[in-house]
């Protein structure tokens, strides 16, 4: 009836672009029965988050304001909670975490560097503490991060140890795309240095160009 919809407080329509909390509006997809069999609309949404994970959901539950992220405001908010565990603990909760979303979610950037190559967390490490007391008894010291010895196999502590942001870079270099790490290793033969001394010299030149930009 007119009334009822003069009495209800007016929205403006969604649009795409909009924005709720984290999540923007990409696109409008169809329009699905509910449990009480109403066709109702649902929409495709981006988080801001840093894995820019895309999700379907119902238009009404994103603007009735109940979903407001992927889940990573919830997983902050866990870990947030670990800080009664000390700042110590609270850096190696949130490499634990990471490392289960990493390895868990289809929906982030670099899916296809773990749950693609079915790279997984090791039953053990399900639980945070076993991964705790695994990380304070091998290593682990605060700028130090988790690396695979063997990037083809999962997160255990057969395969795990803490190396430094350089030495993980170091490591990496034998797992760049093919293309990339052929011109590598042609332009290092050519520069009598070794592909580790190439990328360390780009990344230093890089870094350089960024200062002279910034001012
Ligand atoms: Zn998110």
């Amino acid at each position: 009836m007119a009334s009822d919809r003069q009495g209800s407080p007016k929205r403006s329509p969604a649009a795409v672009s909009d924005i709720y909390g984290r999540l923007t509006l990409i696109e409008f997809i169809d329009k699905r029965p509910n449990p009480a069999g109403e066709m109702v609309q649902w929409v495709l949404v981006e988080c801001s988050c840093e894995d820019l994970t895309r999700k379907e959901l119902r238009l009404e539950s994103l603007r009735s304001g109940n979903t407001k992220s992927c889940g990573c405001l919830s997983r902050e908010k866990t870990i947030e909670r670990a800080t009664k565990h000390g700042d110590h603990q609270t850096r190696i909760y949130g490499i634990w975490a990471s490392m289960k979303h990493r390895c868990k979610s289809p929906n982030i950037r670099s899916a296809h560097r773990y749950v693609e190559r079915g790279i997984s967390v090791c039953e053990e490490w399900q639980d945070f503490v076993p991964f705790r007391d695994w990380a304070l008894a091998n290593g682990y010291a605060d700028g130090k991060e988790i690396d695979r010895r063997d990037n083809n196999l999962g997160y255990n502590p057969q395969n795990c140890q803490w190396v430094t942001k350089l030495e993980n870079l170091e490591n990496r270099s034998n797992h760049l795309p093919e293309s990339l790490e052929a011109w590598l290793h042609a332009y290092a033969l050519h520069a009598g240095c070794s592909p580790y001394e190439v990328i360390k010299q780009a990344l230093e030149s890089y870094l350089g160009v960024l200062r002279t930009d910034s001012i």
